[in-house]
């Protein structure tokens, strides 16, 4: 039977939104009582009181900052303030989604072992997957979200990793988490193997989704989306166990991803409206979903939260509210689609997603570009779907867009 969306989880996740826009402020400052807002260490280095300090740091004291590729206050800051958000031990922060990826993954597989990822995944982390790591040794097997039960063979001795997205981008289906839980650690305690499950929680945010709740052991999100929520910044963010983090960071130094600090302070900006803006975009994209579904020139459209979605039970299982994109299929393919996005006056013709504009995108001229016909299918992409990012705005003033853009095709 479908469990209610669980208020109390709702609330724990509320509660350490909140928690997290007041409680750390001035840990890694020094203490002193004045700004609100976290100063922008804008400094590339470190003055040292005298070479006492250098000799500390080489002696690996932690607490003497040397150089901002190692670390920052003002990142720091917005990695706990994350870390407590979402209930991890620790989070690592970098200069983008995909630097964080990159670096989760070499920092838990060397050549000679294995991925295994859900097939349905941002074209970005799919290339890097399938394009990139096999030449540094490390295999890539991909399993189809829906037939989870493929795990059973696909993992093996070599497997280190276990990584999915869920809503999937940009068909917004699910990948029922406890299920792949269960499936790896079941296949780790037979090979007697540790498998680290890594989530991509982009898309739904902690807000929406806890994947700590079900034993995933990292979370990753491009903080360029909704955490960000404003267009104006590229950032990434690992959360999981000191240990993994400490690992994550070291590696970091080496690859160079790191967070910018004025990043992270327009990151710390936004973490202040993170729970406003999730829970009207949350309502905006019920609403639009709602009203699109009725439309005689869409031929689907595709949203957790909808009855008619066909994994509508377990979203209400997994998830605590259904998110802000919405996708749609539109009648007569990608031309169709391009009259569409193009006659929006509203709602913005731009990638990416999570900010307060609602923004479109068409998959196969963004994120699923370059993907053969074959890749697209496994992918769900069709060419006339159109990938909404609900904004804030009043919502009827977005269906009055779309009713408006609509007509053109
Ligand atoms: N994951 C998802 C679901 C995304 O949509 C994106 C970017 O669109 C990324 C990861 C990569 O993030 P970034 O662009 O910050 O590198």
């Amino acid at each position: 039977m479908t469990k209610p969306i669980h208020s109390n989880r709702t609330k724990t996740a509320r509660q350490s939104v909140g928690l997290a826009t007041r409680a750390i402020h001035g840990r890694h400052l020094h203490a002193f009582k004045g700004p609100v807002s976290t100063p922008i260490y804008q400094t590339s280095t470190y003055r040292f009181e005298n070479s006492r300090d250098a000799i500390r740091y080489a002696q690996g004291d932690p607490t003497v900052f040397v150089y901002t590729r190692y670390h920052n206050p003002s990142v720091n800051e917005v990695e706990d303030r994350i870390a407590l958000m979402e209930r991890g031990e620790a989070a690592a922060l970098f200069s983008s989604g995909m630097a964080a990826v990159s670096t989760a993954i070499l920092s838990l597989c060397k050549a000679g072992e294995e991925v295994v990822s859900t097939s349905a995944l941002y074209g970005g982390t799919y290339r890097f997957f399938r394009d990139a790591l096999p030449r540094y040794g490390i295999g890539v097997k991909f399993v189809d979200g829906r037939s989870l039960e493929d795990l059973t063979y696909l993992i093996t001795p070599k497997t280190k990793v276990v990584y999915f997205e869920t809503p999937t981008n940009p068909t917004l289906s699910l990948v029922d988490i406890e299920k792949l839980v269960r499936l790896t650690r079941r296949a780790a305690r037979e090979f007697r193997t540790t498998i680290t499950i890594v989530v991509d929680n982009t898309f739904a945010t902690i807000l929406n989704q806890d994947p700590f709740a079900f034993g995933v052991d990292v979370i990753m999100e491009s903080t360029t989306k909704y955490l960000g929520g404003h267009a104006d910044l590229l950032g990434g963010v690992l959360v999981g166990s000191s240990a993994f983090i400490k690992n994550a960071k070291g590696l970091a130094k080496h690859l160079g991803g790191c967070a910018d600090p004025f990043a992270a302070f327009l990151l710390e900006r936004s973490l202040k409206t993170f729970e406003l803006r999730v829970s009207r975009q949350n309502e905006n994209a019920m609403s639009l979903a709602r009203a699109l579904e009725r439309h005689p020139r869409i031929l689907r459209v595709l949203y957790p939260g909808l009855p008619s979605h066909p994994q509508h039970k377990l979203a209400k299982k997994q998830m605590l509210g259904f998110g802000g994109m919405v996708t749609i299929e539109v009648r007569g393919g990608v031309k169709s689609a391009v009259k569409v996005c193009d006659a929006l006056k509203v709602v913005i013709n731009a990638m990416s997603l999570g900010g307060v504009e609602s923004l479109v995108s068409i998959p196969v001229y963004s994120s699923h570009v370059n993907m053969s016909d074959d890749e697209l299918a496994r992918h769900g992409v069709s060419p006339g779907m159109i990938r909404i990012s609900v904004g804030v705005e009043g919502v009827h003033d977005l269906i009055q867009d779309f009713h408006r853009a609509l007509k053109k095709i």
